[in-house]
């Protein structure tokens, strides 16, 4: 990704802004200037929670040169409470201790050590809700 479509998005991505319609409420990630259920072009800003569930996930041991930093990681299909599936990298867990259904948030962290504008990228990733065992 090239610095000013960096620029350009990393407030979504930080923030998680996607849109809704108004006319049929449809929620999208990321952000659709046409409502992909109704064609409606009344779309309005919308920030989503950051949570959901794994609907699916694989370990990666061959990431490309910008991820290597991070070897080995996990991608997850994230289905967001609010409708909208994504993809993005799990963190704070390895493949091993993710299952399917499991509760995740989104965290702001380092996307990308370095590529070849030489900066660093961050955006949101998900990890498991930590659930406290009160003694
Ligand atoms: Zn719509």
């Amino acid at each position: 990704m090239n610095v000013p479509r960096h620029w350009r998005e990393q407030v979504r991505r930080y923030r998680l802004l996607g849109s809704k319609c108004c006319d049929c409420e449809e929620i999208s990630f990321p952000y659709r200037l046409v409502c992909p259920k109704c064609r409606s072009r009344k779309c309005e800003d919308y920030a989503l929670i950051g949570k959901g569930k794994i609907l699916s996930f694989t370990d990666i041991n061959s990431p490309p040169q910008e991820h290597k930093y991070n070897m080995p990681y996990a991608v997850a299909l994230i289905g967001l409470v609010e409708g909208p599936i994504i993809t993005a990298q799990i963190t704070d867990a390895r493949a091993e201790e993710l299952e399917i259904g499991m509760d995740v948030e989104m965290v702001t962290r380092k996307i990308m050590e370095y590529n070849e504008d030489g900066i660093i990228c961050y955006g949101y990733k998900f990890r498991p809700i930590v659930k406290y065992a009160h003694p």
